[in-house]
Parts: C-alpha cells; sequence; structure tokens
C-alpha cells in the first residue's frame, strides 16, 4: 500500500565509527511521515490476517504518546478498516491521539488500574467481532512482520545488529531474520524488566531461544524518563551527525551503543547496525525548544 521500501536508507555515523568498528543506522524514522519506524512492519501481517478473516475493525491498545496507536490509525484508514483504541489514563486528548482521531479510530479511555486486566476489555467487546493486536504488537505474527525489516537491503556484510526493546517483538524479529555470524542485541528502555528474555524466547523457534542478548543499563530511570543527560546527548548527536532520535526509545539506544563503544564490547573489528526504530512523533510530550531538532 502506503510503504515504499527502496527509499530507506542506511547512514554511516562518522564520529561514532572507532578505528576499525564502523557504525551504521537504518533510517526507519524516514519510511513515512505518519507510519515511521518499525510499527508498520509489526503490524503488517496481522492486518494481512484480520482481512482474510473478513474484519472490520482492528482494535489494540496502548498509551496517550504510542507509536503503535498512531501506526494502527493511519494503516487502519489506509486499507479502508475501522480502527479502535484503548487508552491508558485519563481523556487528555495528546497530539498523537488527536492526529489518530483524525484518521477515524475511535477512543476508549481505560484507567490505568483496569488497563491491566485488558482480557477483561476483549470479553466486554468480543460481540463486536473486533479483530484484537496486542499493545505495541507483541506476538509471533508481531514479529515475523518485524523480520522483515531485514529483507529491505542486503545487511550480510554486518556483524552486530542492535536495536531498541520495548515488548521485544521487534527484536524477535531481528532474531528470526539474522544471518548465523550476526549477533542480535537489545537495548531495554524499561527499568528491571527482567521476564524480558522469556517473553521474546517465547516468540521464537527452539533453537533460536537464547540467540540475543538484552542490555538493561540504559533505561534512564524507566520507560519514557528523560533526564537532562539524555536530552543533552540526543541534542549533540543531532549537531554532530543530524540524526533525530525519541526520548522513550532511540535516544537510549544510541546512548547506549555510544558507550559500548567506548568500553569496545564490538571487539576490535565490527560493523554495528542500529535500527532507527522510528517514534519521534512522541518527542511532541516534551516543552517546546527542548530539543533542536
Ligand atoms: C515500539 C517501539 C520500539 C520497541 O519495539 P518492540 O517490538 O515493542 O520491542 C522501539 N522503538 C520505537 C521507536 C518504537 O516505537
Amino acid at each position: 500500500m502506503l510503504i515504499d521500501l527502496s527509499t530507506v536508507k542506511i547512514n554511516l555515523l562518522t564520529s561514532l565509527s572507532h578505528g576499525q568498528v564502523n557504525t551504521a543506522v537504518l533510517r526507519l524514522d524516514e519510511l513515512h511521515s505518519v507510519v515511521s519506524g518499525n510499527k508498520w512492519f509489526k503490524l503488517r501481517f496481522y492486518l494481512e490476517e484480520a482481512q482474510e478473516l473478513g474484519k472490520t475493525t482492528i482494535a489494540s491498545f496502548g498509551g496517550a504518546y504510542s507509536n503503535h496507536i498512531a501506526a494502527l490509525a493511519y494503516s487502519c484508514k489506509e486499507l479502508g478498516l475501522h480502527s479502535v483504541g484503548f487508552i491508558r489514563g485519563e481523556n487528555t486528548i495528546s497530539p498523537t491521539l488527536k492526529a489518530a482521531t483524525e484518521q477515524g479510530m475511535q477512543l476508549h479511555f481505560v484507567n490505568s488500574e483496569l488497563y491491566k486486566y485488558k482480557n477483561q476489555i476483549k470479553k466486554e467487546f468480543a460481540h463486536k467481532d473486533w479483530y484484537f493486536i496486542n499493545e505495541g504488537g507483541y506476538g509471533k505474527t508481531g514479529a515475523k512482520g518485524a523480520a522483515t525489516i531485514l529483507d529491505i537491503a542486503d545487511f550480510s556484510k554486518y556483524t552486530h545488529i542492535i536495536g531498541a526493546v520495548g515488548t521485544g517483538t521487534m527484536l524477535a524479529g531481528m532474531v528470526l531474520a539474522a544471518l548465523p555470524h550476526q549477533k542480535i542485541i537489545g537495548i531495554s528502555v524499561l527499568k528491571n524488566n527482567f521476564s524480558l528474555a522469556e517473553e521474546i524466547a517465547s516468540l521464537l523457534p527452539e533453537e533460536k531461544k537464547h540467540a540475543f542478548s538484552l542490555l538493561h543499563d540504559y533505561h534512564f530511570g524507566g520507560y519514557a524518563k528523560h533526564p537532562t543527560a539524555l536530552i543533552n546527548f540526543m541534542n549533540n548527536l543531532f549537531e554532530q551527525e543530524q540524526l533525530p532520535t525519541d526520548i522513550v526509545y532511540t535516544g537510549k539506544l544510541l546512548y547506549a551503543v555510544t558507550d559500548l563503544l567506548n568500553h569496545g564490547y564490538f571487539g576490535a573489528t565490527a560493523n554495528v547496525l542500529m535500527i532507527h526504530s522510528g517514534g519521534l512523533q512522541g518527542n511532541q510530550s516534551l516543552p517546546k525548544g527542548t530539543l533542536i531538532f
């Protein structure tokens, strides 16, 4: 439909590369003005399945700045499907949610306590015959879609592929698509989310259940936390490389890679590919002027 994969660029990050270690970034943030990053990849096969099943309404879950909700609303509109978003929290219309309603998404606000009981919500709406997608697109179908990120180009020269991790669905996709010589590394953006390895493993076949590493030291205090040190890093990175990042995922990824490079984590020779998984729309939650881009 709307996505032209041939336009996706891979940028070298010269200021980060050290000696024989080269770093490049796959610019999924530039995929599309609304459906940027990994979300369309994770959604694609769910939406295909929904259409095959003859479903006309797709429902899912997310927060007020959710990249998943933004991508779902737009993709559904493009495909002529109705969309419903169950939104955690109070009835506040963020720019993300405003855009989603403009794409025709119907919103239901759910208080943070009740939000934990997603199965309850699904049951309540079972009579509607909606096609439900897990929050963040978590699931094997999402991972299968994320694996197609590595179909965009020939990535065989890379020795390490590294991305930011929320639910781990994208990382599972990277593991599915990786070549035997490639190491897959995830930077968790949640604090102490130690069930994550298990959740990712459950999306993978037996022989690949442990074929990835997770690093838990780069969350900057927790999900969506963005202390000044992170903001300063993101602004400096933009000045040096004209690379915009987001406060929830990719800013933390780039910070992690910079730190790992300084510690020789990748060894003496390596070709490191970072996945810029998008999410820039989420920066709208910041006061104007916080970021220079
Ligand atoms: C959702 C998202 C991620 C995390 O993807 P998961 O598959 O949930 O791990 C990473 N980066 C961005 C920008 C995202 O929007």
